[in-house]
């Protein structure tokens, strides 16, 4: 199993590892700050780095196809990958500037949640837009929405994930009703994240610390997917 660092803690861009396998799906490491595609967040770019000075660019992080609970971190195309044995101690470290991107489209994607109350049935989220597909037919407001966005962020919320068992979950039936989105079952614990006063529900992905750091994101699009899907799509403000 990876050991997941970035579940802890999303501000870590770099930490130190040792390569566990080098196969077809990319570098294994025993422990990493690289979130793995998932939950509609892209995976992290970046960099390893072998004790011995040795550089890899890395193009894309995913969940290794075969070994459940392992990361692969997929090497950029013609790398030479000889250096990064396993046993090779390394440093491991991400492109802020990616991530940052992503934290804040996803917090923003939470906030989306909060402002229209229907349920999520599609989610992208890059670095360089994220778009959210909502279960609905009535028409949405662009300027009202990107409004929205701005007032949660000037009021600085913080943001926090927690674990809860799900027994907790069955014993507070309230917990489960301000949930936006139903928590999977049969893991034993759920993640949660809560945008505080907004927003609560499960959801694996990073996030920055307070809806304050989300800054400038606005809606750019609205669009109608199809009789029941409305998309709406974020940017960053000129
Ligand atoms: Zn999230």
């Amino acid at each position: 199993m990876t050991e997941e660092l970035f579940r802890e803690d999303a501000t870590l861009l770099e930490c130190e590892a040792r390569v566990v396998a080098v196969d077809e799906a990319g570098i294994v490491l025993d422990r990493t700050v690289f979130y793995p595609v998932g939950g509609g967040q892209a995976g992290d770019a970046g960099e390893i780095v072998a004790a011995g000075g040795a550089k890899l660019a890395i193009a894309d992080t995913r969940k290794h196809p075969d070994k459940p609970g392992e990361i692969a971190h997929v090497p950029a195309a013609g790398a030479d990958l000889s250096p990064f044995a396993p046993g090779t101690r390394v440093t491991a470290r991400i492109d802020a500037g990616r991530r940052r991107a992503h934290m804040r489209f996803h917090t923003a994607t939470h906030l989306l949640c909060a402002l229209v109350p229907h349920a999520v049935n599609g989610c992208s989220i890059t670095a360089g837009y994220a778009r959210l597909d909502f279960h609905m037919n009535e028409p949405l407001d662009k300027e009202a929405l990107s409004a929205g966005i701005a007032r949660f962020v000037a009021a600085a919320h913080p943001v926090r994930h927690r674990w809860i068992s799900e027994d907790e979950l069955d014993a507070n039936p309230g917990l489960v009703r301000s949930m936006s989105v139903q928590p999977p079952r049969g893991l034993g614990r759920v993640r949660v994240v809560d945008v505080e006063g907004v927003d609560l529900q499960p959801c694996g992905g990073t996030h920055v610390a307070n809806t304050a750091d989300i800054g400038a994101v606005v809606v750019t699009k609205i669009e109608k997917k199809s009789a029941m899907t409305r998309r709406v799509v974020l940017g960053f403000a000129a």
